[in-house]
């Protein structure tokens, strides 16, 4: 017998605020409730035929069975930086500037290991996706939180980070469209991150997991459109939410080279890249029909719709997104995100995720997932009436 003990970096781990929440919807199913899951940002919908079609052909080609390149096939760098080109109207130079990713999430969990030493603060978002904060912590880093609140439209005040922590900061991560918040970001913010990133230097790294994920003809811009943008950071990308491709891993980074280099030195000493045969699907999900993404925006609009409508009607505040998949609203009086999410599963069978799960800052909301079909939203509104919300 040994004793097996895990390392700190594993001991120190927040805790996993859904467990609860995990345990309590497993049970509602075993129960037989039908359980309408509004808590996953996982898209319901199938990656449209032509990039699965592309995968199959290119599965049978023995040239990409083999080994891929660490950072990415040529052909898919190049097809990324066309895609900047036209998307953001950004130069791109493919090998020393783009860098793919098996999922952007690979590439945030990585880049912390690439430029931060023990001690050192990354400026993370809270609320937030996990791994900024989670990321640093694995390399000896420390996240200091920067409250997304209402009245700064969910953007961080850059003016209220301590003299002390700017001091030790060595990188900065946003996201806009923002998960969990559907914040957007206005060009002048951005432009004041830039100015900042400069004056303390820091590096910057912008999520752009959701950039097209917008609706009512709204267009979120690229980080690396904001003038100086390139000189003090880079942007994560991925195919995943634009495209149904969850599944199958496939992302880029792009935008500095000396962070592009840093990421990619890390990376090809950790992993061998992405099965070339994605990266060709991956090339015609970005250069193929684009049909699929004006269907996807108009489901998610319905959808959006229908629940925006729903919640108002039950007296509850809530702005429609006019960008990713969430709805992120305020719990009526008398809740806090935990005790209302709860109350929805336990009396109406329904999952959304307490706002708190993703920082302190977001007690008192909780996120719905526009990931189930107009009927399901409709019924879950439904129910949510009947049960006296
Ligand atoms: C979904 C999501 C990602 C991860 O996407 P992958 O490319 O699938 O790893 C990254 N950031 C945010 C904010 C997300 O919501």
């Amino acid at each position: 017998m040994i004793t097996i003990e895990q390392a700190d970096r594993l001991k120190q781990l927040p805790p996993y605020l859904f467990a609860e929440l995990d345990r309590k919807k497993a049970e509602a199913r075993s129960r037989g409730v039908d359980v309408i899951d509004l808590g996953v940002g996982d898209p319901d919908l199938p990656t449209p035929d032509n990039i699965i079609n592309k995968l199959a052909e290119a599965a049978r080609e023995p040239r990409y069975h083999r080994y891929p390149s660490y950072t990415g096939m040529n052909e898919f760098r190049k097809a990324v930086s066309r895609w900047y080109k036209k998307r953001a109207g950004v130069e791109l130079e493919p090998i020393q500037q783009v860098v793919s990713l098996i999922g952007s999430k690979e590439g945030i969990a990585h880049i912390p290991l690439a430029f931060i030493n023990p001690g050192d603060v990354v400026l993370v978002p809270s609320p937030a996706y996990p791994v900024y904060a989670i990321a640093t912590m694995f390399a000896g880093g420390i996240p200091y939180e920067m409250p997304l609140l209402k009245e700064n439209g969910f953007l961080p005040d850059l003016d209220l980070i301590p003299q002390k922590m700017l001091d030790k900061a060595k990188l900065i991560f946003l996201n806009y469209p923002n998960n969990p918040t559907a914040a957007l970001a206005t060009r002048d913010f951005f432009k004041t991150v830039v100015d900042f990133a400069e004056k303390y230097n820091i590096m910057v790294c912008h999520d752009f997991a959701y950039s097209e994920m917008a609706f009512d003809s709204y267009v979120p811009s690229s980080f690396l459109e904001t003038p100086g943008a390139m000189d003090v950071g880079i942007e994560f990308h991925s195919l995943s939410k634009t495209y149904n491709m969850t599944g199958w891993r496939i992302g880029w980074a792009a935008g500095n080279s000396k962070i592009i280099g840093g990421l990619g030195r890390i990376k090809s000493n950790i992993d061998s890249g992405i099965f070339e045969a994605i990266q060709v699907a991956g090339i015609e999900a970005l250069e193929g029909d684009q049909q699929c993404l004006r269907e996807m925006q108009d489901i998610y609009t319905e959808r959006r719709d229908v629940l925006v409508a729903g919640l108002k009607k039950l007296g509850i505040k809530v702005e429609p997104p006019k960008a990713t998949f969430y709805v992120w609203f305020e719990v009526p009086t008398g809740y806090n995100s935990a005790s209302f999410a709860a109350l929805l599963l336990e009396k109406s069978g329904i999952v959304a995720t307490p706002g708190n799960g993703f920082g302190a800052p977001g007690e008192g909301y909780v996120r719905m997932a526009l990931t189930v079909s107009k009927e399901r939203i409709a019924e879950a509104v439904d129910r949510m009436a009947k049960a006296g919300f």
